[in-house]
Parts: structure tokens; C-alpha cells; sequence
């Protein structure tokens, strides 16, 4: 069911790569649009050029895309409310700016940079280290509120540079009702007289995120908790230009804390940590700049979201795996948490392993060609599927699909020979030497009929099954580790089977 009243913005700025928490503040508003039949929106706020990073916008857009949360308004996808990148927005927030100057609820301010510098350092002199341009201070400084009329009209007409900066009350206090944390209120004189239009014209995030909010007609702001001290000013904002009857919704998310569960989850800690968190992998030109995503360690998309939703939410039942599909279905603001989530790594490799498990093995033989390529190896399409099958129970990482089972691609490279040592006995090259014959006669290599075969085989010479496995898997695979043997012998086949037996005889008998 479709509702046109529900819309939701996803709205980064590109000044980097987007972090994990990125991801799981577009997951929500993603789940929340889609549970609610609403629209979810990609809106690129990229209006601190000081801060734009060439190349993150892309990023966004392709770790979205590889996520599975595709938007349906936003740059290069359209919709009825763009353009959605506010560099091509500009014209429009100067006009919202200044009409809050005319209804007095916004003023000019001429400071230079070096007029507020030296009144900084005027203050810090006397003790006061957190200089703050506020209901106070602002009648001290050189502004439209301060200067005569003629003057301000003066400056203005002379072109001189200004900002317009949002005229918080005097003794006021201003509240919402945050969807996750329930009532929320500042006293506006803990508030400072934010920038709204900087000196170059450009809207700060403030004001162009509200205009935008406002003219895109969004009905929830789901974001991250670092921006509830915003808030405030932002419900000033919404009732200093009349919208307050239609300002939208806020829901401010859980941070994500460190796997430890102190502090902030950083984008350094991945790096300090050895762990993704980032979704892709990010270029840069320098060494350090560079990370790797959930993606090239090797993480299946569905497992990572599925991680992202539990950071900060829970059904409220034992059901741990939902695919995207049944979380848009379970989803509910409601169900947020207040408290930090922690950023448990091993949880994430849990439910990459849950969806190896799950994944057809056809389809994981897909995922997992790519990094067989890279490694040399060239397989059929049918070993590849039934070799994933075999390995999918042994593979957190996509990578140990490579990795785990190497020695099917290129021979055995390192016996085991501590328990060579211990296990080969020179009687044992006879009857390996008649394994190598009853295979050659077996014409089913089928698992069933070759545990069959084998165990009879040993039963008959009055072995043990211990004195045999072992070495045979040694012989096979270098090392006693390793999916079941008889299904490791079907999927070699009989040639190559033979021939890495005769050739570990002759390893065995030498060592
Ligand atoms: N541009 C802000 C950011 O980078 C958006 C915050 C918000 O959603 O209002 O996260």
C-alpha cells in the first residue's frame, strides 16, 4: 500500500567515505519508508565545499546500491522534488534566509572573520574560553540589530559581506517529541545564533537542511544521535518560518559504540582493529587513506544488513535472521533502543555465516568465481558449485572459499608431516597401493558407493579406520583438516585422486 504521505530522506554529505552507521541511518529510513508504504529519498548535501570530498557522492551511491537500498528520489534517479544535491539547490535558500530577516526573525552580521577572531581572543583574555555568538553576546557585535537602519542599509547596498544568523528568543525554551527518546527540550539560551547563510551565499546545513526537509516534504527525519544538540535550532528554524504545522517528524538513532562497548565506533578503530567498517572499499591516493569495506572482506550484502538492523533494533522476539524484505515488515520506530549499540564484530561474521549456509551454492559458485580468478585458479562451473557446497560449512568469509580449500586447485603444496611421522608405516604402502587399484576399478565416484567401497576395503585387510582416514586425507589434502574425505574424493574424480596418491606414497615412504 502505497503512501504518499510517508517520506523519508537519507541525507549524507559527501565528505568521505561513509561510515557503517551511515549505512544503518539509511537502513532505517529505508525499513521505515518501506514498512510504511512511504517514499525513501537520497538527498546529497553537499554544500560545505570546504569539506567536499571528489569522489564520496559516487561512493554513497554505490554502497547503497550494493546494499540493496535503492532510493526512489534522489540524483540521477529523479522524482517530483529535485534537484536532490543541494549545490544545485543554491538559488533557492538565499530567498527563505532573508525573509527570516524580514519578519525579524533572522539578522545581518558584518563581523569579519578577524573582527570575531579578536573578539575571541578579547574574551579569552578575560577568562571566558568558550566565546559563543548568542541572545547575549550578539548585542556587542557589528550586526543589523546592533547598527542603525541606515548603516545596515548602507552596508548592504555597498555591497559588503554579511551573514544571516538565526535570532534565537531571549528565556525561551523549545521542545519536540523524539520518536525514540520521548520529549526533548532546550532552553534557547544554551543556544547560539547559528549561521544560516554564510558570507559566499551558501546556506549552512542548518538552513538548507530545513528548507529542503520543508520543500521535499518529508514526514520523518531518521537520523544518526549526533545531530539531537542540532535539533533545537532546527525546530527554531521550522517555527521562524511558519512551518511548524508541517515540520516533520524526528527519530535521532542510537550511537554505535565500539566493539569494546566504550565510546564511539570510529572509522580509525577499523584500521586499530583489523575489522571493516565501512561497506566498500574506499580508494585513496595515500596508503593510509585507504580501507577495505564489509564487501572485501568478504561479507555477503543480506548478512550485513541484517547486522545494521540489530545495531539498535530488535523484533522484540527470538527471530534473528530476517532478510531486507521481512525487516521492512517488522521494522518499527518503536522498537529503536535509546541506549548505544555495540559494534560486535563477531556477531557480523555469525550472520555472514548464516547466509553462506543459506545461500544456494550455484549462486554462491557466482560470488565466489571472481576471488577464484584473482587467485589464478580456473575451475569449472560445476566443480566451483558442488566445491562450494562442500566447503559453505566450513567458510565464515568469502575469501576462505579460496583460501580453505586451496589444495583443490593446486595439488597439495605442504604435507603434514608431524603426523606423517607418526601414522605411515612402511606396511601401509601395500595397502594403499591396493586402494589405488580398487579405485581405478570403482566406477561410481559418488560419495555413498565410495564410503562404501573404502570402509569395506579396510574392514577386509582388518585395519582400523584410523590407521587409513588420516593418512588418506593427508595424501589428498596435505593436512587432516578438511570436508568429509569420501566427498572430497568424488569431487576430485578418479584421475586426480590416483595421482595424488601415488605421488604422496612416495612423499610418505621418503619421510
Ligand atoms: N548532512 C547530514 C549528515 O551528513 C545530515 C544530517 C541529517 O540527517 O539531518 O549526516
Amino acid at each position: 500500500m502505497s503512501n504518499k504521505n510517508i517520506r523519508v530522506r537519507f541525507a549524507p554529505s559527501p565528505t568521505g567515505p561513509l561510515h557503517i552507521g551511515g549505512v544503518r541511518t539509511a537502513l532505517y529510513n529505508y525499513l521505515f519508508a518501506k514498512k510504511m508504504g512511504g517514499t525513501f529519498i537520497l538527498r546529497i548535501e553537499d554544500t560545505d565545499q570546504g569539506r567536499y570530498v571528489p569522489g564520496a557522492e559516487n561512493y554513497i551511491v554505490e554502497s547503497l546500491k550494493w546494499c540493496g537500498l535503492l532510493p526512489e528520489e534522489g540524483p540521477g534517479i529523479g522524482g517530483g522534488h529535485g534537484p536532490y544535491r543541494q549545490s544545485e539547490r543554491k538559488a533557492i535558500y538565499g530567498k527563505y534566509a532573508h525573509k527570516l530577516v524580514e519578519n525579524g526573525k533572522a539578522y545581518y552580521a558584518f563581523d569579519t572573520p578577524e573582527e570575531l577572531n579578536a573578539k575571541r581572543e578579547e574574551e579569552r583574555a578575560k577568562g571566558n574560553h568558550n566565546f559563543r555568538y548568542d541572545n547575549v553576546t550578539r548585542n556587542e557585535m557589528k550586526n543589523s540589530l546592533t547598527l542603525p537602519a541606515a548603516e545596515t542599509a548602507q552596508k548592504l547596498a555597498a555591497g559588503e559581506a554579511f551573514t544571516i544568523r538565526l535570532k534565537v528568543p531571549v528565556g525561551g525554551a523549545v521542545s519536540f517529541q523524539d520518536l525514540v527518546r520521548g520529549e526533548v527540550t532546550f532552553q534557547t539560551d544554551d543556544l547560539d545564533d547559528k549561521v544560516l547563510l554564510k558570507a559566499d551565499g551558501m546556506p549552512t546545513y542548518h538552513m538548507a537542511n530545513i528548507v529542503d526537509d520543508h520543500l521535499m516534504e518529508i514526514s520523518h527525519v531518521i537520523r544518526g544521535e549526533e545531530w539531537l544538540s542540532s535539533t533545537g535550532h532546527h525546530v527554531l528554524l521550522y517555527q521562524a518560518l511558519g512551518w511548524e504545522g508541517t515540520m516533520p517528524q524526528f527519530a535521532h538513532l542510537p550511537l554505535i559504540l565500539k566493539p569494546t562497548g566504550k565510546g564511539k565506533l570510529s572509522k580509525r578503530d577499523g584500521a586499530k582493529l583489523g575489522i571493516p567498517v565501512f561497506p566498500i572499499a574506499w580508494e585513496a591516493e595515500k596508503e593510509e587513506d585507504r580501507f577495505l569495506g564489509f564487501r572485501e572482506f568478504g561479507f555477503l550484502p543480506e548478512a550485513v544488513i541484517n547486522f545494521l538492523a540489530f545495531l539498535g533494533w530488535n523484533p522484540g522476539t527470538e527471530q534473528e535472521i530476517f532478510s531486507l524484505e521481512e525487516l521492512c515488515g517488522a521494522f518499527s520506530i518503536e522498537k529503536i533502543s535509546k541506549g548505544g549499540a555495540r559494534f560486535d564484530y563477531d556477531k557480523a561474521k555469525w550472520y555472514n555465516q548464516q547466509y553462506i549456509q543459506a545461500t544456494d551454492a550455484a549462486e554462491l559458485a557466482k560470488i565466489v568465481r571472481p576471488l577464484m580468478e584473482e587467485k589464478g585458479y580456473s575451475v569449472s562451473d560445476d566443480f566451483l558449485v558442488d566445491y562450494c557446497e562442500l566447503m559453505r560449512d566450513r567458510v565464515v568469509l568469502l575469501p576462505e572459499f579460496v583460501s580453505a580449500g586451496s589444495y583443490f586447485f593446486e595439488g597439495v603444496k605442504i604435507y603434514d608431516d608431524k603426523n606423517i611421522a607418526k601414522r605411515w608405516k612402511p606396511e601401509l604402502k601395500p595397502v594403499f597401493e591396493a586402494l589405488i587399484d580398487l579405485l581405478e576399478k570403482t566406477d561410481s565416484f559418488e560419495a555413498v558407493t565410495l564410503e562404501r567401497g573404502i570402509k569395506d576395503f579396510i574392514a577386509e585387510r582388518e585395519l582400523k579406520m584410523g590407521q587409513v582416514f588420516p593418512l588418506l586425507r593427508i595424501a589428498l589434502a596435505g593436512t587432516m583438516k578438511g570436508p568429509a574425505v569420501f566427498k572430497m574424493i568424488e569431487l576430485l574424480g578418479k584421475t586426480e585422486t590416483v595421482g595424488r596418491l601415488k605421488t604422496a606414497i612416495e612423499y610418505f615412504e621418503k619421510n
